[in-house]
């Protein structure tokens, strides 16, 4: 669903560029809203979500898909965590839908996927362990990294119950905006994958803006 946004760039209290490759990791507090800026279209943005006080509670794919009866997130959709409680709402979408399905990429998995040439490529689980390893205040480690959301990723699900990979549906300038209902760490990673078109074979940088 598009919804746009009536929050004004100008007006964040904070604005980060995240270059293509790079992990992106804060605390977005409670009632703070979060925008995530595909600049040049066709990226996608691989998301963890964490309880601030408390890590073990996180975000959960599978109660998020069974609650709102929905296999995309766009806006309204309700993040919830394993514990069923709602971790932030997507308040504003002008891409349209959201994977929650296919996965992070890894370096094992574009191993399977492409050649074993591959396993030395950069890839999302990487950045995310970089970044609890480079970050330990925020008491999140390797056996906390689970399954996550792609913004902007294109993953439809086929009428056979496939999963394919195809070229995206995000273009400059689109964004999705979510509120924290409660303090929230956020792990992103900007994702540097260059074996399937989810960047559209070439991976750019995304904004990352928040608002009080
Ligand atoms: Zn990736």
């Amino acid at each position: 669903m598009i919804k746009e946004s009536s929050l004004l760039a100008e007006q964040a209290s904070f604005r980060e560029m995240i270059k293509a490759g790079d992990y992106f990791i804060k605390v977005l507090n409670k009632g703070q809203t979060l925008r995530i800026l595909d600049i040049e279209g066709n990226q996608a943005a691989d998301t963890l979500f964490y309880n601030a006080q408390n890590p073990a509670e996180r975000y959960n794919a599978m109660d998020t898909i069974r609650e709102q009866a929905s296999i995309y997130l766009t806006a309204g959709s309700k993040l919830l965590s394993n514990e069923n409680n709602t971790m932030l709402e997507i308040t504003a979408d002008t891409c349209g839908r959201h994977d929650t399905i296919g996965g992070a990429c890894a370096t094992e998995s574009n191993t399977v996927r492409y050649s074993l040439e591959k396993k030395c490529m950069h890839a999302c689980r990487d950045s995310w362990m970089l970044a609890v390893a480079e970050n330990e205040e925020f008491g999140i480690d390797k056996r906390d990294i689970t399954h996550n959301i792609n913004f902007f990723m294109n993953v439809p699900v086929t009428e056979q119950g496939g999963l394919t990979f195809e070229d995206g549906i995000s273009a400059p300038g689109k964004y999705v905006e979510m509120k924290a209902y409660m303090d929230t760490i956020v792990l992103l990673s900007n994702c540097p994958q260059l074996n399937n078109p989810c960047n559209g074979y070439n991976p750019t940088p995304i904004e990352i803006l928040i608002w009080d």
